[in-house]
């Protein structure tokens, strides 16, 4: 009898954080539901007591169906036939416990059916689902579609799809093309209005789509004709029950091989349009990848758990020269480094999923009443903040995600090379993380911005200004140093005024701002809980060593030394 949320204590501290009573404030308006709803909490400490009890129900799922399926499922994997997807029987197992256990659309209010949660303890149970097996929370998470839905749908499609998938049907989103992937311009798929039947129809071919046999899908397509960029899209909602789109393949992949990957084909599939033509990439796309990122961040922390109970477990097991391996400093280090990184990649996640909250709390409220001036402001900031840790996040989770499942099976020996251990699966699971959502190098334009801006600086000062425990002054003092390279560094690529130069640094300065972000998150934790005393010690001497190389190597670069990079 596992449980994924008891068994992991982080997890409850970041449910604690002080911001969480302004998100659910907001979120909750009054905790005005109480009257109508019995399961609606009355205050604050009630709110905070069933994410509590719904956590540990997940936790549960998790270790007791979840992740003993995981290892069925990606020998099986799921199959295709006459344009329809069935998924392994572990899948099936899985996503009946969910949905029975009311888990799906837990983000959506209740007048529909969910749970109203705030996304911080929604993205937990993502981080819980992703280590139990990650093939699976691309199902599970993909309910995020119908965040964007709700945003952005009109209330006769919020009613009539958003109580669907609160009920347990799945959704994908359609963005993907042969010839448009990081760039998503360029998708050709087509969308015609039909006066004659007054709806609009789909043709042509999506690739790469997670659950592309969903009941009901976001497809990106072309509706202005003649337009070749992204103010010719619009996007739709497709109900499967209309058919007219049909499954060619389904790819065979590297890892997460429980969650279908499919090519599909739309021939006059019937579809509506969600929002205002010609937003559909400009807005809504951008709004649902910012959502969908957070989610693959929490799969990527997800991960890094799993990768660090597997090590750590094998660590403590396996006995070489008379002593367990843990014993040698050179697997030590290893394991806190893998443990550094994951409670570094955690904490930016609870960060920016507050910032999440906050801002998407308010622009629902926004949808109802005129906001005051100082709810206008607080929108403004944590839009802002929101919009700059989602890219590091997802970019650097994803990351470390990989390091740590490499690390998994450097702690394995031999033995981690062999399917008999679950450290390869995860291994070759954490490969997608860096990948889709906008690969590591797209985070890195998202991101290049709060650079050059000084948005990241100016946050990092605003933790500097945080009092810390005493015994963290040294950790803290030693960020402000790098705070203070960071700086330089990023001057003396910025007065470049050099487009190349910054393009080519990018990732390392992204990289810079991320670690010390990270570091004084992980200082401010320290001085709350004893959990994360090491990690901190850890992570403050890797970051340093990594924002050293970094500058180190852009100070010494110059502008004709990038000829020897070009081919
Ligand atoms: C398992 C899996 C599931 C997926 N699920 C979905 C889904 O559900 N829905 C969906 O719509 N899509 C999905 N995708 C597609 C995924 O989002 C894309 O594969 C991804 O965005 C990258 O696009 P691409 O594969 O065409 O690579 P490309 O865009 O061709 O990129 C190739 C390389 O070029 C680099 N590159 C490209 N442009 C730039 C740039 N401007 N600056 C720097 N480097 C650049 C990339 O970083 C990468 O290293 C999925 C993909 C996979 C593999």
């Amino acid at each position: 009898m596992a449980n994924f949320y008891l068994d992991t204590p982080e997890l409850r501290h970041h449910l604690n954080h002080p911001l969480m009573k302004r998100i659910v404030e907001l979120k909750e308006r009054n905790y005005r539901d109480k009257d109508e709803y019995d399961y609606a909490p009355v205050d604050f400490e009630d709110a905070q007591d069933s994410y509590d009890k719904v956590l540990e129900i997940v936790g549960e799922i998790c270790g007791d169906i979840i992740a003993p399926n995981a290892e069925d499922v990606d020998h099986e994997g799921p199959t295709v036939a006459n344009g329809r997807v069935t998924y392994a029987n572990g899948t099936k197992q899985n996503l009946d416990a969910v949905t029975k256990a009311g888990l799906m659309g837990v983000a959506m209010p209740r007048r529909y059916g969910g749970l109203n949660f705030p996304i911080v303890p929604y993205i937990m149970a993502a981080d819980m689902v992703s280590r139990s097996d990650a093939g699976f929370e691309n199902l599970w998470g993909l309910q995020d579609c119908a965040e964007t839905l709700y945003e952005f749908g009109n209330e006769d499609q919020r009613k009539r799809y958003i109580t669907r998938i609160c009920q347990g049907e799945t959704m994908s989103m359609d963005l993907t093309e042969p010839d448009a992937g990081s760039d998503l311009q360029a998708v050709m798929l087509k969308a015609t209005y039909s006066e004659k039947d007054e709806c609009w129809y789909l043709n042509g071919v999506k690739r790469f789509i997670t659950n592309g046999d969903a009941d009901i899908h976001l497809v990106l397509a072309r509706s202005e004709e003649g337009t070749h960029d992204g103010r010719g899209l619009s996007m739709f909602i497709y109900d499967k029950r209309n058919g007219g789109v049909n499954v060619r393949r389904i790819e065979n992949k590297m890892g997460i091989k429980g969650s279908p990957t499919c090519e599909l084909v739309f021939k006059n599939a019937k579809a509506e349009l969600c929002g205002d033509r010609k937003l559909g990439l400009i807005k809504y796309v951008m709004a649902l990848m910012n959502g969908a990122r957070l989610g693959i961040a929490a799969q990527s922390v997800g991960i890094s758990q799993a990768a660090y109970n597997e090590a750590l477990a094998y660590a403590k097991d396996r006995k070489q020269f008379g002593k367990a391996i843990i014993e040698f400093p050179a697997v030590a280090e290893i394991l806190s480094i893998i443990k550094a990184k994951l409670d570094a990649s955690r904490t930016l996640l609870y960060e920016t999923a507050r910032y999440v909250d906050i801002y998407k709390a308010l622009d629902d409220i926004a949808k109802e009443r005129k906001l005051t001036p100082e709810e206008r402001q607080e929108q403004k900031t944590y839009a802002k903040l929101a919009d700059a840790f989602t890219p590091l996040a997802k970019g650097l989770g994803s990351e470390f995600a990989n390091q740590n499942a490499y690390d998994c099976i450097q702690i394995h020996g031999g033995s981690g090379f062999m399917k008999d251990y679950a450290c390869e699966r995860i291994y070759r699971d954490a490969r997608i993380t860096s990948i889709y959502e906008g690969t590591t190098q797209l985070q890195v334009v998202a991101a290049i911005r709060y650079v050059t801006t000084g948005a990241y600086l100016a946050r990092i000062k605003e933790y500097e200004a945080i009092p810390a425990a005493p015994e963290y002054e040294g950790l803290k003092n030693r960020l402000k140093d790098m705070a203070d390279k960071y700086a330089a560094t990023v001057a003396k690529i910025t007065e470049a005024k050099d487009q190349e130069l910054l393009d080519f640094t990018a990732r390392r300065l992204v990289e810079m701002a991320g670690y010390i972000i990270m570091g004084h998150l992980l200082v401010q934790d320290a001085g709350k809980s004893d959990l994360f005393a090491e990690s901190a010690q850890v992570f403050v001497r890797y970051a340093e060593a990594e924002v050293d190389k970094h500058s180190m190597f852009i100070f010494r670069l110059d502008k004709d030394d990038l000829a020897y990079y070009r081919k």
